[in-house]
């Protein structure tokens, strides 16, 4: 029983350590491209920045030292097939909403602005000007480096310019030796790019690794595997809105076991690390609804959020895990309440539009607690909110 794997919804007992199931890793693909898209996005908007910046300057160089015949053609087919779309993907990394679809739309236009270079090369062996294929090997960089796009996105882009540039130079019949050469450097630019790009995007991966295994490990305890207290805080404050949406109530029940320290003192800290674990198993088994959650609040205290229960619902639930709890016949020789491991319940429930917040209505189940401790222990108790109006002197009548 002690440490018995318990098949609870949302808790992170119940999430494999790996990716087992084809949905949970296309999840995961997903999360990690938005992720890498997220971290290159500042070299996304710079490597095209300098793309439009040497499109213009080349256009500039045209203009002013290149032949007339190849300007007219080459300057109009810059700006319409290189400047346009890269200048339009730079815009859209700013404004664009589903930026999952950005990496396509910049793989388009770098797809676009790299047949570009090979028409323009194409254009320098018609009208004679020297073969420019300097600009074809530039796009080819970027495509792999600064674009921020995944591996696979820049093989398909740049793969293909390569081959344009094999077919436009036997096509047009380049001189061999510039074909040899162009066809070479590009070739292992792309071959070096392809390298580079797979490092790029495999050290982004072991970043999203980690950052996903630091949240992992920030969301369970170590000690039980239930949610930690962080966990905990954001799930309530998400159902919360949602309750408040849906005019639905929340319930929090704080559970604290009895007389622990003494139970560490006479079975020592390692019993008392298993008795904590035990009595996680059986806090954790005891919800089984999608919203509902259960994680360890602090030393030997569990919290419980419950998704819109009825009062009478959360009553007989608080007390069910109290006798629950009795039942695993745990021995506590030394506890003052039972001879064996027993639980104090305090709980509170609240509309959530009401005045009561989240907040307040964890205190409210602490004051229930309190009292369930003061009560003689091994009880649950539903917070009241006449106590509110109470004074501590005779809140103990209230409680009769
Ligand atoms: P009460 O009935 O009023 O709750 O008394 P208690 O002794 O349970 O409460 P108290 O807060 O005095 O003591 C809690 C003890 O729980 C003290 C601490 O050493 C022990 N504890 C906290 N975390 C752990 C843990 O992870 N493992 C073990 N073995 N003990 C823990
Ligand atoms: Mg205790
Ligand atoms: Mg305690």
């Amino acid at each position: 029983m002690l440490n018995q794997a318990v098949h609870l919804p949302l808790s992170p007992r119940i999430l494999p350590d790996t990716a087992a199931t084809s949905d949970e890793s296309m999840g995961l693909d997903t999360e990690f491209r938005r992720y890498f898209l997220q971290r290159m996005l500042p070299f996304t908007r710079v490597g095209l920045g300098i793309w439009i910046v040497l499109a213009l300057t080349a256009c500039v160089f045209d203009g002013l030292i290149a032949p007339e015949a190849f300007a007219e053609r080459a300057i109009p087919l810059r700006v319409f097939t290189m400047l346009v779309p890269l200048s339009a993907a730079l815009v859209a990394t700013f404004v664009i909403r589903h930026r999952i679809w950005l990496p396509y739309l910049v793989a388009s236009a770098a797809g676009i602005a790299g047949f570009s270079a090979v028409a323009v090369g194409a254009v320098a062996a018609r009208t004679g000007a020297i073969d420019v294929y300097g600009s074809a090997i530039f796009s080819t960089l970027c495509i792999y480096l600064v674009l921020g796009l995944t591996l696979r996105q820049s093989i398909a882009v740049a793969w293909p310019v390569f081959f344009a540039y094999l077919g436009v130079s036997s096509v047009l019949s380049f001189p061999f030796q510039a074909a040899a050469y162009g066809v070479l450097f590009l070739g292992l630019t792309n071959i070096i790019g392809s390298v580079s790009s797979f490092l790029i995007e495999r050290s982004g991966r072991e970043s999203f690794d980690n950052k996903q295994e630091l949240r992992r490990l920030e969301r369970t305890d170590g000690l039980t595997g239930l949610f930690s207290r962080r966990a905990f805080d954001q799930h309530l404050r998400q159902i919360w809105k949602q309750a408040e949406r849906e005019d639905s109530r929340v319930a929090v029940v704080v559970a604290d076991i009895d007389h622990f320290k003494l139970y560490n003192d006479c079975y020592g800290h390692r019993m008392g690390d298993g008795c904590i674990r035990a009595v996680a198993d059986v806090v954790a088994t005891s919800v089984n609804r999608p919203l509902d959650m259960v994680a360890r609040y602090g030393g030997e205290e569990f919290v419980i959020v419950l998704y819109d229960p009825t009062p009478g619902f959360l009553e007989s639930f608080s007390r069910g895990l109290c006798h629950k709890i009795i039942d695993l016949s745990i021995e506590h020789k030394a506890s003052e309440t039972k001879p064996v491991v027993s639980l104090s319940i305090g709980a509170a429930i609240t509309e959530a539009s009401g005045p009561v917040k989240a907040d307040q209505l964890i205190r409210q189940a602490d004051d229930a607690l309190y009292e369930a401790k003061n009560q003689g222990r091994s009880q649950a108790i539903v917070y009241r909110s006449e106590w509110g109006q109470q004074t501590t002197a005779n809140l103990a009548s209230v409680l009769v």
